[in-house]
């Protein structure tokens, strides 16, 4: 058992899950290798951690958005390469090359600056084929070759992979469908005129998440799924092509701190947005949106399990504390209350709390902040989740 004793809040995150969930996106791309990628704490997973248990089960590329974060994987002992997927100041420059990491070359004056540094860099080209985010352009607009090419010949960039990036991959609608095709072909055309005059392009990547549930395996080099270890998509509404069998891989709790019997006509928190109809029995809650619950799901009916018993939130959520209606439940304080995972035989998931913030749950995850302790389970074992599922169930089963 965890020791969560004295925690207000805090998230556990079954590391064996994200050995579960990686192997199911193995076993969809089976030629494909995989980059983990492990920005921003790894959706808030913990990325030192979630990168052990990746390279533990065959990953060994991994990608973040800053230096900051590739860093914090090389000072804890992580020697595997990293991409940088996002832009480094160039001053940074001799950081980039004394870690040995991979830099992305935003556009072609960025590529100027990093070589003219006079250091060897290890390089990722970013083609540009529609998110216009960052890249050099490669659309029916306008297509630089000549800036792919200068960025080749760069002396000081080992310039090892080209890549790109789907906006649209999560629709299966016709014009994204269209749209998404269209850039999967103008990136191969690319991929495909680099080594017609002579370049070797490096390795090939494009998949993200969605690009791999709803196009499998398309045979480039590598594909970088972010959100699937954790064993979640984006929205749950929104259909793949492959639905794979994932485990969510983060619990959040919190403990009650107060329970208290409230009469018709008495309001509850900020604004006084929820007004007591019939007598109700309301426990407040110790975590808030300081902890990153989202202030949009005040008054949204959220339901959150209390000592595995279904409970909703009522009034608006403050930051550091929330209240819950428990009329009719046993609830004491200092019990502890679900708002992501399970409890006993119930569930809740990050997608109903995703979907009262009209977000996704990727930024879900995201917004948990420092204040929230993370605790982990599990070794990385990708067979002990259901293993465990199938033991509870041969023991249930016996009585
Ligand atoms: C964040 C990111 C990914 C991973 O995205 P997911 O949707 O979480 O799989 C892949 N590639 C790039 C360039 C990214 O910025």
């Amino acid at each position: 058992m965890l020791d969560t004793a004295g925690q207000r809040v805090w998230t556990e995150v079954d590391l064996d899950a994200v050995a579960h969930n990686l192997r199911q996106v193995r076993e969809l791309m089976q030629g494909t290798k995989i980059m983990g990628i492990v920005k921003d704490d790894a959706y808030g997973h913990g990325a030192v951690e979630c990168t052990r248990v990746l390279e533990k089960n065959g990953v060994d590329f991994f990608g973040v958005a800053t230096i900051g974060e590739a860093l914090e994987l090389r000072q804890a002992g992580i020697r595997s390469d990293i991409l940088i997927l996002g832009w480094t100041d160039p001053d940074q420059a001799a950081l980039l090359a004394e870690h040995d990491l991979i830099q992305t070359v935003v556009d072609v004056p960025y590529a100027r600056e990093l070589n003219a540094r006079g250091l060897k860099l290890r390089t990722h080209v970013k083609a540009d084929t529609g998110m216009n985010r960052i890249g050099i352009s490669w659309q029916p607009q306008k297509k630089d070759l000549d800036g792919f090419f200068e960025v080749y010949a760069m002396k000081n960039l080992s310039n090892e992979g080209i890549f790109s990036h789907y906006p649209v991959s999560d629709d299966l609608g016709e014009d994204a469908m269209a749209f998404t095709g269209r850039q999967t072909t103008m990136f191969q055309e690319l991929v495909s005129i680099l080594k017609e005059n002579g370049i070797d392009p490096g390795l090939v990547h494009i998949q993200n998440s969605y690009g791999i549930l709803n196009y499998g395996d398309m045979g480039f080099d590598y594909c970088r799924p972010g959100l699937l270890y954790m064993g979640v998509t984006s929205n749950d509404a929104i259909p793949v092509v492959n639905d794979l069998d994932f485990i969510p891989a983060l619990s959040l709790r919190t403990r009650v701190e107060m329970v208290k019997d409230l009469q018709p006509g008495q309001t509850v928190s900020y604004g006084r947005h929820h007004e007591v109809q019939q007598p109700e029995t309301i426990a407040s809650l110790a975590i808030g949106y300081g902890d990153g619950l989202p202030r949009l799901i005040s008054n949204k009916d959220l339901t959150v399990l209390v000592n595995g018993q279904e409970a909703r939130l009522v009034g608006n959520i403050c930051m550091d504390q929330c209240m819950a209606d428990v009329t009719g439940l046993d609830v004491k304080p200092g019990d502890v209350v679900t708002l992501i995972g399970e409890d006993g035989r119930k569930r809740v998931t990050v997608d109903a709390i995703t979907r009262c913030s009209e977000s996704i749950n990727n930024e879900t995850f995201c917004r948990l902040t420092k204040r929230v302790p993370r605790f982990f389970t599990g070794t990385g074992d990708p067979d002990a989740v259901r293993k465990q599922a199938a033991d509870q169930e041969d023991a249930d089963g016996g009585h």
